[in-house]
């Protein structure tokens, strides 16, 4: 990369160089050829002034300077010329530059030598007689020119480059410098000293950054956890089993051993099945089906469903309210209502109530649906309320265990109310109960 910027700065700047000279040198011969004929159209008109050439038998015009003059007549026939044999000369009727002064009153052309190095500069007038007076002058063309400069012109286009490849070096090292800087050091970019434009690039990447650690973070303790929670089931079974194979049960224990490996092993499933949910969720982000619910009817059939669950706590389960449509994902319901009327129920008080209310309410102008499961159970102290949506937190270990939890429930909850877009409120009050209220855009 900082290669390429380099090479491409270069480019850039020889491009600049080059263009720059021949700009320069076309509008220096431009210059040159206007001198030339400035010149030769001054000299012309101080001869004409004189009227040295109006009589051509009497032309003595001793030629001391690089100028020729010719006098040439109406029909093109040269009368005189002060640098060549006129016998030698045929009709110049044709040249341009007479063509023009005998049409126009002056004419001018320049014409290429034998070698392309020299041209010839012709200017010419018509005199009062009506013959044309020629001056003509040989001079650098100019790729003449350009050759005698050609050395001079090589050295400074090599010295503008030298100096574009060390400005272009610099450069590059000025823009590629803090971004080396930020990819080593990037646990610490506070301390990188970047320019204005990067700044929102910078500030990106720290957080991305911060962001692929936290992950990192929350997979390993994820991971632990996950590791320690499979490893105490699979050690009562591994230790039962094992007193059953060792022949030191009785047949009596053998049953309560059995029991013990059922119990784990059922422990054991619903901790996967839970972990094999959320990854599950993890992994469908964008992709849940959606669908027009009943949110009541799914609330009815879950409070249906744990009836027994209740009584068995000796907890009463109710139903409040009236049909909401929502959009939303069945099964993901399903799974919220139970989750949340089955820690309702399991967190509850002997002779306890769980209150589910599906219902509507305004805010603004528009409705809102909401599901609200309420118990009257054992509640949740302020420094447990925000974390017990974290992956296996629980407020009492050995409670939750005993009901059969796995500390993942309100970890799904979380999961899927994220994907529906919806918010949670909880009211809580340790001793008194727990309300849960979960709130869906329509
Ligand atoms: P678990 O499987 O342990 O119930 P959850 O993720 O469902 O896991 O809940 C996390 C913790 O939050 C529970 O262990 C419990 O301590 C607390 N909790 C959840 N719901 C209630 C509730 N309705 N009343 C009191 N505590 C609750």
């Amino acid at each position: 990369m900082k290669k390429r910027i380099n090479i491409q700065f270069i480019a850039v700047a020889i491009t600049a160089i080059f263009l720059t000279l021949i700009l320069a040198v076309t509008a220096f011969y431009q210059a040159f050829e206007k001198e030339i004929f400035d010149n030769l159209k001054t000299y012309v008109a101080g001869i004409k002034s004189t009227g040295e050439f109006d009589d051509p038998q009497k032309c003595d015009y001793q030629s001391d300077s690089e100028i020729r003059l010719t006098l040439i007549d109406k029909k093109g026939v040269v009368l005189y010329d002060s640098g060549i044999d006129i016998t030698k000369l045929n009709n110049h009727y044709n040249r341009p530059e007479v063509k023009h002064a005998l049409k126009d009153g002056a004419g001018r052309a320049v014409r290429k030598s034998s070698s392309a190095k020299i041209n010839t500069y012709y200017y010419a007038v018509k005199l009062d007689n009506g013959n044309v007076l020629r001056a003509a002058k040989k001079s650098g063309s100019v790729w003449g020119i350009l050759s005698d400069l050609i050395f001079y012109i090589m050295c400074i286009a090599v010295f503008m480059i030298a100096c574009c490849m060390v400005l272009a070096h610099l450069l590059t090292k000025s823009l590629i410098t803090p971004i080396e800087h930020m990819a080593e050091q990037i646990d610490d970019t506070e301390n990188v000293h970047v320019y204005k434009e990067m700044a929102p690039f910078v500030t990106m990447i720290r957080k991305q950054h911060e962001d692929i650690m936290k992950n990192a973070k929350m997979r390993q303790e994820f991971t632990a956890n996950v590791s320690h929670e499979l490893k105490t089931p699979l050690t009562s079974i591994s230790g039962y089993s094992e007193l059953i194979e060792n022949g030191m049960a009785t047949d009596q224990d053998v049953i309560r051993f059995a029991r013990e490996i059922h119990k784990n092993s059922n422990r054991l499933l619903t901790l996967i099945n839970d972990i094999i949910r959320l990854s599950e969720l993890d992994v469908m982000d964008q992709t849940v089906e959606m669908e027009a619910l009943d949110m009541y009817t799914i609330a009815d059939n879950c409070v249906n469903m744990l009836g027994v669950n209740a009584e068995n706590h000796g907890v009463t389960i109710q139903l409040h309210g009236r049909k909401s449509m929502i959009m939303a994902n069945k099964e993901m319901m399903e799974e919220l209502v139970y989750n949340l009327c089955d820690n309702a129920i399991r967190y509850n008080k002997k002779g306890g109530r769980v209150d589910v209310t599906v219902d509507m309410y305004e805010s603004g102008n528009e409705l809102r649906p909401y599901l609200a499961v309420k118990d009257t159970g054992i509640g949740i102290s302020k420094q447990h309320q925000e974390r017990i949506f974290e992956r296996f937190y629980r407020v009492d270990k050995s409670r939750s265990k005993s009901t059969g939890g796995t500390g993942l429930g309100l970890a799904i909850v979380k999961h899927i109310l994220v994907q529906h877009n919806a918010i949670m409120e909880l009211e809580s009050e340790k001793g008194e109960g727990t309300e849960i209220k979960v709130i869906f855009t329509k």
